[in-house]
């Protein structure tokens, strides 16, 4: 049992005790989802009886398994969790991180049941973990350590493409996801299907456009329409739009990389902090987003970066004063030992469960606009819905009609310019005659899901005067969707 660690120790400032005290904070993740959830039935006339089997995991599987590296047997610890199949397969990531444990996997996995009614992907919910610093590790050693992952969940058909279907998480890739593809065709080879067994491979071994981009694009894509719904502005008292805004960001991983480069380089927003393992960086006047990244790729830190201050207590950054704070590591860093100090505006939730339960309460009453990570960060799980459907339709999206489109608006331009009497400008002809690609498609079908489901949990919101925040707006639209399903299956 973990148990919780002396106050005095309730920080997460030095890496070596941060093991210990994330333990306690993960263990409280499944816990703290329920009580949200709990929060939210007060708003639906669900029974408590299909309340309590819709929270409850349905499994959750534990593997120990052996690798040979080197001429030495290594042993491994891993989970998957099917928190609910309601809808078949079941979808959520697998992430690589030496912190994982069981109850962070449920936790982990109750949040993607709800996150996939919200957005409306027709999936229950799962996750993974193995426990492992992917860091530790060789290239050779990995792909070995993720096969052999890959072949116990595959014959108990946790991972199947009609079954389960991961994707990447935090400490994977599309590299790790191409060889679990791999694994899944050697194991199967006569499955035409096999490619869809997994979600986020490379574009070149079945994956889609945008992928890697998608949670970064997608939280993009909400920001911009909060700034759009003038009445969320209010609320959160701000004036003018997003251009010019300070953000600050926790974990310049994947997601958070994305966010703070499309954030500053298509709307003008400027990222005055960057929070990472080592400590964290701060510029008044905006960080270089793209030369921070090179930077921390080069040296595996942001300590030293120039033109900027470096706080060793990187955590401490999360109360500097900002517009909007993103963190986009990891669960449990807004605790109610900190979210008093928060001086943010809005608190985008990037990351999966980055607030506590009573932190949550905290902010509510501080009237920090949270956005919660339950659609935040949905973009990945809605392009890894369309890469699971190119994948079993065999046919890339855009491949049909993109050159009958083109040839239809050529014509459409041929008219215009009869009746004008004149050619029309180069430039607006080029956009004109551009007919659907991938990327177009997949970025137009995120941006819909993303700004549907906004304004799906504002109307919610607003349907109830008692309803006081937008996350238990979205766990209340959640869980109708999901007993509403409920309610039509043999029990
Ligand atoms: P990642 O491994 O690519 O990046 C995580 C980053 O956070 C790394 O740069 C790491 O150094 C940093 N980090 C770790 N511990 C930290 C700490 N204590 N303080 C500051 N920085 C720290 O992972 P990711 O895929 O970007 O995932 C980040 C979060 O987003 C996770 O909570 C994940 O569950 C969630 N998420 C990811 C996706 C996706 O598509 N990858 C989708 C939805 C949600």
């Amino acid at each position: 049992m973990i148990r919780r660690p002396p106050r005095s120790t309730l920080d997460r400032s030095s890496a070596a005790s941060d093991v210990y005290k994330r333990q306690y904070f993960m263990c409280s993740m499944l816990t703290s989802t329920n009580r949200l959830i709990d929060d939210a039935l007060n708003y639906t006339n669900i029974s408590k009886e299909l309340a309590h089997r819709i929270k409850v995991p349905n499994a959750t599987y534990s593997i120990n398994f052996g690798v040979r590296l080197n001429d030495k047997l290594h042993t491994f610890n891993g989970w998957r969790c099917v928190h609910s199949d309601h809808m078949e397969p079941v979808k959520g990531g697998i992430r690589f991180d030496i912190d994982s444990n069981l109850e962070e996997v449920e936790g982990l996995a109750a949040l993607m049941t709800y996150k996939n009614a919200i957005i409306e992907v027709p999936y229950g919910g799962s996750k993974g973990a193995l426990k492992i610093n992917p860091n530790d590790w060789s290239e050779d050693e990995l792909e070995k350590i993720t096969r052999r992952f890959a072949q116990e969940l595959i014959e108990r058909d946790m991972i199947n493409p009609a079954r389960n279907v991961p994707a990447p998480d935090m400490g994977t890739s599309s590299r790790e996801m191409a060889w679990i593809a791999d694994e899944y065709k050697r194991m199967h080879p006569a499955d035409i299907n096999s490619l869809a067994c997994v979600t986020g491979k490379p574009v070149g071994k079945g994956g889609i456009s945008g992928r890697e981009e998608a949670t970064g694009r997608g939280v993009q894509f909400i920001i911009r329409e909060f700034f759009r719904n003038k009445e969320d502005f209010k609320l959160a008292n701000f004036k003018g739009g997003l251009k010019g805004k300070k953000i600050a960001i926790q974990g310049f991983g994947n997601v958070g990389f994305h966010i703070a480069k499309f954030l500053q380089e298509e709307d003008g927003v400027l990222v005055v902090g960057i929070i990472e393992r080592d400590g964290a960086i701060f510029s008044e006047s905006g960080l270089d987003v793209q030369k921070v990244n090179q930077y921390k790729k080069n040296n595996g830190k942001v300590e030293d970066f120039p033109k900027s201050q470096f706080f060793k207590q990187g955590y401490k950054m999360l109360e500097f004063p900002c517009d909007v704070l993103i963190p986009a590591a990891m669960e449990g860093v807004i605790t109610n030992q900190n979210a008093k100090n928060l001086k943010c505006k809005v608190l985008a939730e990037a990351a999966n469960g980055p607030v506590t339960y009573e932190a949550d309460r905290i902010l509510n009453e501080k009237g920090i606009f949270v956005i919660p990570d339950a659609y935040l960060n949905a973009g990945g799980v809605t392009v890894s819905y369309f890469e699971w459907l190119k994948n079993l339709s065999h046919v890339g999206f855009g491949r049909m009609d993109r050159r009958f489109a083109e040839a239809q608006n050529q014509r459409v331009i041929e008219l215009i310019e009869k009746a004008l009497g004149k050619k029309v400008d180069q430039d607006a002809k080029d956009k004109l005659l551009e007919g659907p690609s991938e990327i177009n498609l997949i970025r137009s079908g995120l941006e819909d899901t993303m700004r549907v489901s906004y304004n799906e949990i504002k109307e919610q919101h607003h349907s109830n005067a008692k309803i006081t925040d937008r996350r238990t707006a979205a766990y209340a639209l959640a869980i109708k969707k999901i007993a509403d399903i409920y309610e039509s299956m043999y029990l």
